[in-house]
């Protein structure tokens, strides 16, 4: 059995100095165990332009370019931003983000972080690709902005929210995305949500090298492990394992549009 994870940082260089081998061995080990697909995430235009690259070196792992909003410090936006729009051009490229907000620290000022995450909503508009959103503590702003932009659809990812907001972006067409928290033991928000979302529009990542999830919590997160949330779900939501897997990976390909 084999799951689609669709969100990770294997450039992470935690890899290169932690993981026995590096990243390349460490990719190579996901995939030859229970990984059928990755999708690696950019953070900032650096890191975006770094995941097209590893992309391209595996047939199965794809990209998404975007900037992060804790790397929101560009001297020019709409020049950052339309560096990612080149980067968007890459054939293996299948998505906009990791975008939105993050409240959970103070230290990147929320009005830039605002301004960011709409034009990248904007730019992902006008080229019709779904985007992936990056929400930590900032639920109704995001659902704000989501709003906004009727048009775009896509993943809100490593999903923390409650299952009213579950709901809410079910019927405005988002697909959600559950990472390792759901297997913590008090996670009771997120695990109640992962049991109202409909089967075609569930997912699962790992959010590697961050977010390990139990009883691996606290160490180098990996692909691999998506499995061990997929179990989870799969108790929570009374089916199998084999059930899980095959719905997400249905789900990962037609909203990243992977034949
Ligand atoms: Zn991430």
């Amino acid at each position: 059995m084999k799951f689609f994870d669709t969100h990770a940082h294997c450039d992470d260089e935690r890899y290169e100095k932690e993981y026995e081998g590096g990243t390349h061995k460490l990719i190579k080990d996901c995939f030859d165990t229970n990984i059928s697909y990755i999708v690696n995430i950019g953070t900032s235009v650096e890191n975006s332009q770094k995941s097209v690259e590893l992309a391209s070196m595996y047939p199965n792992m794809y990209a998404s370019c975007g900037i992060h909003p804790s790397e929101v410090f560009y001297k020019d936006c709409d020049e950052a931003i339309s560096q990612i729009e080149e980067l968007l051009k890459n054939e293996k490229a299948v998505a906009l983000g990791e975008i939105g907000l993050d409240y959970h620290y103070e230290n990147v000022p929320r009005d830039l972080q605002m301004i960011y995450f709409k034009k990248q909503m904007a730019l992902a508009e006008r080229l019709n690709i779904p985007v992936i959103i990056h929400d930590r503590d900032a639920h109704g702003d995001c659902l704000e902005v989501v709003k906004e932009f009727p048009k775009v659809k896509g993943i809100f990812h490593s999903f923390s929210g409650s299952s009213e907001m579950a709901k809410e972006l079910v019927k405005l067409g988002w697909y959600i995305s559950f990472s390792g928290t759901v297997t913590f033991k008090n996670a009771r928000v997120p695990k109640e949500a992962c049991k109202v979302v409909p089967s075609d529009r569930l997912l699962i990542e790992t959010d590697a090298p961050y977010l390990a999830p139990t009883p691996y919590r606290g160490t180098l997160n990996k692909s691999s492990y998506v499995e061990l949330t997929a179990t989870e779900i799969a108790f929570l939501r009374e089916t199998t394992v084999d059930e899980i897997a095959r719905i997400t990976e249905e789900n990962a390909k037609r909203i990243f549009r992977i034949k």
